[in-house]
């Protein structure tokens, strides 16, 4: 177990050519404080929760003290931002400090989101706000506690400067943890720039640090292409399965490895409809949340693109070509889950986009339909009226479906106890509903952080029962419908 001052650093990516990236400090921020501390993130970096000191963490990551190991910068790189491509892109206002190797021999990066201006800032002030650190933080833990791939977070700092978004707001900073920030957008970089050595040296440090094992078959780069393919297609389909909208799902802000990335107006629906568009600066919907299997297969595209300096255009086209089959693939797989169905049959699609269209005509909470669902016994199906009353439009079509699933339902073999464990280890009893990061962002704006926190727990650990925090397990107030999120962060 280390202390901050001694964590394990090698930073790979600061080896590479100068050109990739600017070296740069953080900027200090006026009167840090330290608002939440993940203790679950710290024990991957081999640090003890009970040993690290708050004003550690405010030295060390308000960019006051340098932390002994980091060698901060900001990375280059470009992507297309609503379907148009944008050059001048970069880390504008975050910096990697480094790669931290724990003892399990895994490397996170550790990334200030916040940190102030650098080459790549072009307007902007390099800064964060609370609102949308918070919604950061909040939701790292919130994907990772579903089993969604998503970066983490490690403490969020606040401050006592302010900058202008809507209206003055204070600036905050979130220490972002994961194995990977290299975007779709890194590729893009060097492909339309027209240096192909550099594009193959990208691809080899990232075929050494995330894909080993595929430097073994006759074209990695392919290899590499499908397999960044397959997690995402994995990646979309949860998110369909949970009603996740991204908000803004341009190419740099797709990880190479698959996860949830750089979080913005995001929403978890409250009512299922497909055509919601969670970021008001978005008019056309083109990141609408049912448009985002194919708005992630364009983007895989864009990868494509980028890598046929290194690989045959026939393969990759091959490869896009499987994209939405195995999206489709995995999406049936984790909505059966949800059903207790572990092993889909033919006639299960059928049944899931029957249940998703009753979902869709009713404005369905689908995360109370499935908590609720859990808690029935298949015995008890057909008798419990409750559930009915989430179709109130639908009753006699719901319970119609409701036989059909009953039938289904008892091919499994698994018994009530077992069933209801499956089924409640994919269907939590929370969420982390806009309402809930919203009333957490309203008092810390206020100074009072005890919301963010009381959160943390729960998001974590979402199918554990909480009785001092079941008004999380209800419906959201009439209010959480006008709340407005826009790219502005
Ligand atoms: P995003 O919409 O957060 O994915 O950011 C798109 C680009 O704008 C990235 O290059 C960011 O680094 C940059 N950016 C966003 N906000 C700021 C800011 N406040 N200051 C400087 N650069 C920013
Ligand atoms: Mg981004
Ligand atoms: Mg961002």
């Amino acid at each position: 177990n280390r202390t901050l001052k001694e964590l394990n650093f090698d930073n790979t990516y600061r080896q590479l050519p100068d050109t990739w990236y600017q070296l740069r400090e953080p900027e200090p921020l006026k009167n840090v404080h330290l608002i939440s501390f993940n203790p679950r993130v710290a024990t991957l970096l081999d640090l003890d929760p009970c040993q690290i000191h708050p004003e550690d963490l405010v030295k060390y990551f308000s960019g006051m003290t340098p932390l002994p190991g980091a060698e901060p910068l900001a990375m280059k790189y470009t992507g297309h931002q609503f379907g148009h491509y944008n050059p001048d892109l970069g880390d504008g206002r975050g910096v990697l400090l480094g790669e931290v190797v724990n003892a399990k021999g895994q490397r996170w990066d550790l990334h200030l989101k916040g940190s102030g201006r650098t080459a790549f800032s072009r307007f902007g002030d390099g800064r964060a706000v609370l609102r949308s650190s918070i919604r950061e933080y909040l939701v790292s833990e919130a994907m990772t506690g579903l089993g969604i791939p998503s970066t983490q977070a490690l403490c969020l700092l606040g401050s006592e400067e302010y900058t202008r978004r809507i209206g003055m707001e204070s600036c905050a900073l979130v220490v972002r943890v994961t194995p990977c920030h290299i975007r779709f957008g890194h590729f893009e970089y060097f492909y339309y720039s027209n240096r192909h050595e550099d594009l193959k040296r990208l691809a080899d440090y990232c075929l050494d640090r995330f894909y080993p094992d595929l430097l073994s078959y006759e074209n990695p780069y392919l290899e590499m292409f499908k397999e960044i393919s397959n997690r995402t297609a994995r990646l979309v389909a949860w998110w369909q399965s949970y009603g996740f909208v991204h908000g803004v799902l341009n190419t740099d802000n797709m990880s190479i490895i698959g996860e949830t990335f750089d979080y913005g107006p995001f929403t978890f629906l409250d009512y299922y409809e497909p055509d919601h568009i969670a970021n008001k600066n978005d008019d056309a919907g083109r990141y609408a949340f049912f448009r985002q299997p194919s708005v992630v297969l364009w983007n895989m595209a864009c990868l494509a693109q980028a890598l046929l300096p290194l690989v045959e255009r026939e393969a990759l086209e091959a490869e896009l070509a499987v994209f939405s089959e195995r999206q489709a693939c995995f999406e049936l797989e984790r909505k059966c889950a949800r059903l207790g169905l572990l092993k889909p049959k033919p006639d299960d699609t059928d049944l899931i986009a029957e249940l998703w269209n009753l979902f869709k005509k009713d404005r369905v909470d689908i995360h109370r339909f499935f908590s609720d669902l859990v808690d029935i016994p298949l015995s008890e199906l057909l008798n419990v009226t409750s559930i009915v009353s989430y179709f109130p439009t639908q009753a006699s079509a719901f319970l119609q479906w409701l036989d059909k699933y009953y039938q289904r339902a008892k091919l499994e073999a698994a018994s009530p106890a077992i069933r209801r464990a499956q089924m409640r280890a994919v269907n939590p009893y929370y969420i982390l509903r806009n309402y809930m990061a919203e009333e957490a962002i309203r008092e810390a704006e206020q100074g009072d952080y005890r919301k963010v926190n009381a959160l943390m727990p729960l998001l974590r650990c979402p199918t554990d029962l909480r009785p001092e925090m079941t008004s999380f397990t209800q419906a959201p107030p009439d209010w959480a419908a006008a709340i407005c999120l826009t790219c502005s962060s």
